[in-house]
């Protein structure tokens, strides 16, 4: 039996657009690649560190220079993912773990957690936030893709209705939002009382986290219902959303891998809220890992392979828009490019 070991690197993926949501634009995504040996075996992970709680690619990469593994035995998970390890670090070992355990067994990571591929929900797909213009040729690119997500959360209020609209009158679909905490409580009222006419399925974090008081002030006032992100890290934030919200988004960065998401999971299904499982802009290491969970949720907003182009790794694929999760052991990821479809 060989030493477990790890290593790490950042790997720079090139985004198809720009991305712009109410906290700001990007042209990369910037994350980190786990690679864990273990009995002439390899488990892959990944992690997109998120700059709004604090960790980031190279704070990732530096934990682990520092802190070397917690054992030798990558069946010992409570040894090696101990909760003192920063979410995002944790969240790309606990992947690359999940992912040699299930090649040492031969069986896929849905099989090992119990879950049927056949029930994987259909994905929305995110667009950012343009001008009119761009927003409408992103529309265009979407075709028959039967959920999408709309950023909003920044400029006036009018401006931010009217693309709604505009984007209503050339989409049949799905339409989510999302408002990555840019407005006040008041102006959430103001701005969903107008949108509810456009049939919106819900409105994810509309206002600055750490207010569930305000936040119950929304729902109350809104016909769309009420999802939490930025609110709800991990399970231990939820009990205060209690009747504050109508669902949360669960992600495997915030919260530290497929051990912590199954604690959120489980622990939202307690407390009644409908469960999302978002992504953020990764490779298909990342978005498969969460995939393999995506049979236990209501929602999926994981779209990452959308937003990158030269992604080196492929996994899961979509057929019109339903996740289709890859066979092969482990996460069944795969070095090398292919077509994702739509
Ligand atoms: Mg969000």
């Amino acid at each position: 039996m060989s030493a477990l070991s790890l290593s790490t690197s950042i790997l720079e993926l090139p985004l198809v657009h720009p991305f712009t949501i109410a906290r700001g634009s990007s042209q990369t995504a910037r994350t980190v690649v786990f690679r864990v040996s273990w009995n002439g075996l390899e488990g892959l992970g990944e992690t997109a560190p998120i700059a709004r709680y604090g960790e980031s690619a190279d704070s990732v990469a530096a934990y682990f220079e520092k802190h070397p593994l917690r054992g030798d035995d990558p069946y010992l998970l409570e040894e090696l993912l101990s909760q003192d390890i920063p979410p995002a670090a944790r969240c790309g070992l606990d992947i690359a773990l999940h992912d040699l355990i299930g090649k040492d067994c031969g069986k896929p990571l849905y099989r090992l957690l119990g879950l049927d591929p056949s029930k994987t929900p259909l994905t929305s797909f995110t667009i950012g936030i343009a001008d009119p213009e761009t927003t409408l040729r992103k529309v265009s690119e979407l075709g028959n893709h039967p959920v999408m997500k709309l950023k909003l959360g920044s400029g006036a209020t009018a401006t931010q209705i009217e693309t709604v609209e505009l984007i209503r009158s050339k989409y049949a679909g799905t339409i989510r939002i999302d408002a990555n905490e840019g407005w006040s409580a008041d102006q959430a009222v103001n701005i969903l009382g107008e949108l509810a006419r456009f049939d919106i399925e819900f409105c994810e974090q509309p206002i600055p986290a750490g207010h569930p008081d305000q936040l119950r002030f929304v729902r109350e006032r809104s016909k769309i219902p009420i999802v939490t992100d930025e609110d709800s890290r991990t399970a231990g934030d939820l009990p205060a959303l209690f009747g504050c919200v109508d669902g949360i988004n669960v992600k495997l960065v915030k919260t530290g891998g497929i051990r912590g998401a199954l604690k959120m999971i489980h622990t939202a299904r307690a407390l009644k809220f409908k469960i999302m499982l978002g992504c953020m802009v990764e490779s298909q290491i990342l978005s498969t890992a969460a995939a393999h969970l995506s049979p236990l949720v209501d929602w999926a907003d994981i779209d990452g392979p959308f937003l990158t182009k030269d992604d080196p790794f492929s996994g899961i694929t979509y057929e019109r828009g339903k996740i289709v999760l890859p066979d092969g052991p482990g996460l069944g990821v795969r070095e090398g490019r292919h077509c994702v479809g739509m």
